[in-house]
């Protein structure tokens, strides 16, 4: 009983996603290799193939290929999903995030000097 919980609906997934998303482009390296780029590259083609919200996945699929991922640095990585999560944003009528807060939200903190 104490784990019986309903799968998630699209909301859930999705704030999910975005949480680990970013959270990977936190991580991902202020100077990657040639083959770390690469990988990124794919994760996110592939990413875009399997997210498990059809609609959601097709959209991304036509807003990547014309906006392709930028992974040339930790900075760049992190801006481009911003911006992807902003295309979504806009769909649903949310508010726009401010890109260049990203980092603060996503790896850094608020506080001053952190
Ligand atoms: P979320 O949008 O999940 O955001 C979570 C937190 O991220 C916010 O509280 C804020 O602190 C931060 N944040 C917000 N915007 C940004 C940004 N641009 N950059 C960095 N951080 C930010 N839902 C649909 O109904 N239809 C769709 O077509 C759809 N497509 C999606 C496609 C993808 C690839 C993903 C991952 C999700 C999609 N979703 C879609 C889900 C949708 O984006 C939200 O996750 C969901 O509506 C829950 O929204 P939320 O208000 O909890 O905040």
């Amino acid at each position: 009983e104490a784990y019986k919980e309903d799968p998630p609906d699209v909301e859930q997934l999705g704030k999910s996603t975005w949480t680990f998303l970013h959270s990977v482009a936190a991580t991902y390296p202020e100077s990657p290799s040639p083959s770390q780029q690469d990988e990124m590259r794919q994760f996110m083609r592939i990413f875009g193939k399997v997210y498990p919200c059809w609609f959601c996945a097709e959209d991304f699929q036509k807003w990547s290929s014309k906006n392709e991922p930028k992974v040339n640095t930790q900075e760049e990585f992190g801006r481009w999903l911003c911006d992807a999560h902003n295309e979504v944003n806009a769909k649903l009528g949310k508010p726009k995030f401010d890109c260049n807060l990203w980092k603060r939200r996503w790896k850094d903190g608020w506080e001053e000097g952190k």
